[in-house]
């Protein structure tokens, strides 16, 4: 079944390809998105419902491999310590995502001139910055200006309260002398563009029902589809085809939400389908001009996979801290730690994050990343009595290397509810990571202690999280070289001059930061860089 042509045909309407789409609305070109997921009204969100959390165990799980909805794809991470987590409807993974809302810091661009590992980026801070300023405007940022760790930006709204257990914390790192800066989030701390501020529910991860929370189904999509931008939900892309005479993309077959396969041409392919499913989706575009799947002429799709690899200490506090009160993203974010000092015996760095205690059944369960249950009988009750309550935590982040082992390749066996092969995940914790790992559990435990913890706790038993494959990055890297890069320095293909990538595979490298900010703002960048360049736009 064929479909009336596009201009310009995006894959996923997640964080980056709602902001693309909006970055090319004035362009007046006919834009239409393909979303394989469903579109949820604010009825469809667990977090008001009695028994919200066993939704964290089913329909609203991060773990695709836990939900298997009809629109997810399984992953299979058998061979990775860390499991890659999403979700798939109109908005992405910014329904289930917290909102914490860092940018990359300078020195995360340059990387291998500064440090001799990875590579810098083909952008710098000062070129995004821009950027990254109108994608707060557009998503509703909470925050504090002035951090010593950046150079000078105001977020438009008043941070987020700290909390008890923020300010507990903040002591700790006053005491040592460490820096530590409110959290900026892409929650409303006041009402805010039509959006009404957060009610401090504090169930961040089932959707937020209130529309507080920046995911594009509440900022972008409601702008883009009342302009104009065509959005068709529950249909999920198999393939992108190409014309093996010019090379060039012409469109896509995809599994609409009548069960048929329809065929859809476009002049200008935009993939925004995070980090593992964009280099699952080139694989599987195979052809004549590219037997090992689009724009994979030397091999490196897939290949770089970069997470944050994450662990956690906790202490038990004198007073109850109210760690499930308010929302779930960081209060006070730390980065004494980011920056390489070659004394620490690793490069670059990581950074500490307040954790809050999740809700009951989770902790009970074994918290919000990490399968470790608390055991059952009488100390169940004593841990749930006098230690849950009591819990202020920091999470260790660290800034992931990019090693090409790591890496998306498709499963020969395993495949999606339309039968398209599914991602296999190989991935490895390098020894510079667990050096840093080690590092920040240490001065994590230090800072605890001086803020008065009478003992401190983790869950992880030395592990990194599992279910903490929340940033995907680097499998489609970006860079000036072709013989090492998919696309180049503005996103578009070195291969298909009409095929660009928006999401976090285009990082050459990862920061130690949540990445959906800089995710957008380059998202953003390659939009203008398209605006820029059009008329010279496929030579
Ligand atoms: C539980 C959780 C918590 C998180 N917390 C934070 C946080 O606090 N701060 C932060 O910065 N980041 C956070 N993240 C990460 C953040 O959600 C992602 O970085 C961001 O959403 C990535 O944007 P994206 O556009 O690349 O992908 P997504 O937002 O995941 O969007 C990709 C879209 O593509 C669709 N798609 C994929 N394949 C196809 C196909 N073949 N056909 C059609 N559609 C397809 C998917 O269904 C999906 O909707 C969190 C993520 C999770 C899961
Ligand atoms: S705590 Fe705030 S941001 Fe989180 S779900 Fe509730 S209202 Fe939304």
């Amino acid at each position: 079944m064929q479909n009336d042509p596009v201009d310009v045909l995006i894959i996923g309407a997640g964080a980056s390809g709602a902001a693309i789409a909006w970055s090319l609305l004035e362009t007046r070109m006919r834009i239409l998105c393909l979303e394989q997921g469903p579109r949820l009204e604010d009825k469809d969100f667990p977090s008001r419902d009695d028994n919200y959390e066993l939704a964290r165990y089913g329909e609203f799980s991060c773990d695709p491999n836990v939900r298997r909805l009809k629109q997810d794809y399984p992953i299979n991470a058998d061979d990775s310590c860390i499991m890659p987590v999403n979700f798939n409807a109109v908005g992405g993974s910014t329904i289930n995502f917290l909102g914490h809302w860092p940018r990359m810091k300078p020195s995360d661009f340059r990387t291998k001139s500064l440090d001799g590992v990875g590579e810098d980026w083909p952008v710098d801070y000062e070129t995004l910055a821009p950027f990254y300023d109108m994608n707060d405007r557009v998503t509703g940022v909470s925050g504090l200006g002035g951090n010593p760790a950046y150079p000078d930006y105001t977020p438009e709204l008043p941070p987020i309260p700290l909390g008890k257990l923020g300010q507990s914390l903040a002591r700790g790192f006053n005491e040592k002398g460490y820096h530590w800066w409110p959290s900026d989030v892409s929650i409303l701390s006041q009402d805010h563009d039509g959006r009404q501020k957060c009610v401090n529910a504090g169930t961040c991860d089932l959707g937020c029902s209130v529309g507080a929370k920046g995911g594009t189904n509440f900022t972008y999509w409601p702008v883009l589809e009342n302009a104009g931008v065509e959005l068709r939900s529950e249909c999920r892309v198999r393939e992108i085809l190409v014309d093996e005479k010019t090379g060039m993309a012409t469109g896509v077959l995809y599994h609409g939400a009548d069960g048929q396969v329809h065929e859809q041409r476009t002049e200008l392919v935009v993939v925004a389908c995070n980090g593992v499913g964009t280099p699952r989706l080139l694989l599987n575009s195979k052809s004549k001009a590219f037997p090992e799947g689009l724009a994979n002429r030397n091999g490196m799709v897939g290949k770089n996979l970069m997470f944050h690899p994450l662990t956690g200490v906790s202490g038990v506090f004198d007073e109850p801290m109210l760690g499930h009160e308010g929302p779930m993203a960081c209060s006070i974010l730390s980065q004494e730690f980011y920056e390489t000092d070659p004394s620490r015996g690793f490069v670059r760095g990581y950074g500490l994050h307040s954790g809050r205690s999740t809700t009951p059944m989770t902790y009970a369960l074994g918290g919000y990343g990490i399968d470790n249950p608390i055991p059952w009988g009488a100390e169940h009750r004593e841990i749930m009595d006098n230690v849950y309550p009591y819990l202020a935590g920091l999470t260790v982040v660290c800034e992931d290397l990019p090693e090409e082992h790591n890496c998306v390749t498709l499963d020969p066996d395993l495949t999606d509810s339309d039968g398209i092969p599914a991602p296999k995940i190989t991935y490895r914790l390098g020894e510079n990571t667990r050096k840093m790992l080690r590092h920040g559990e240490e001065r994590a435990t230090d800072i605890l202690l001086a803020a008065g913890a009478k003992k401190v706790l983790t869950k992880a038993d030395g592990k990194v999280w599992w279910r903490a494959g929340w940033h995907q990055m680097g499998t489609c890297r970006m860079g000036k070289d072709p013989k090492t890069s998919v696309v180049n320095g503005w996103g578009r293909s070195h291969d298909v001059k009409n095929l660009f990538i928006v999401d976090g595979s285009i990082f050459p490298t990862a920061g130690a930061v949540n990445p959906t900010s800089t995710i957008q703002a380059m998202a953003l960048y390659v939009g203008d860089s398209i605006k820029t360049n059009i008329e010279t736009l496929f030579d």
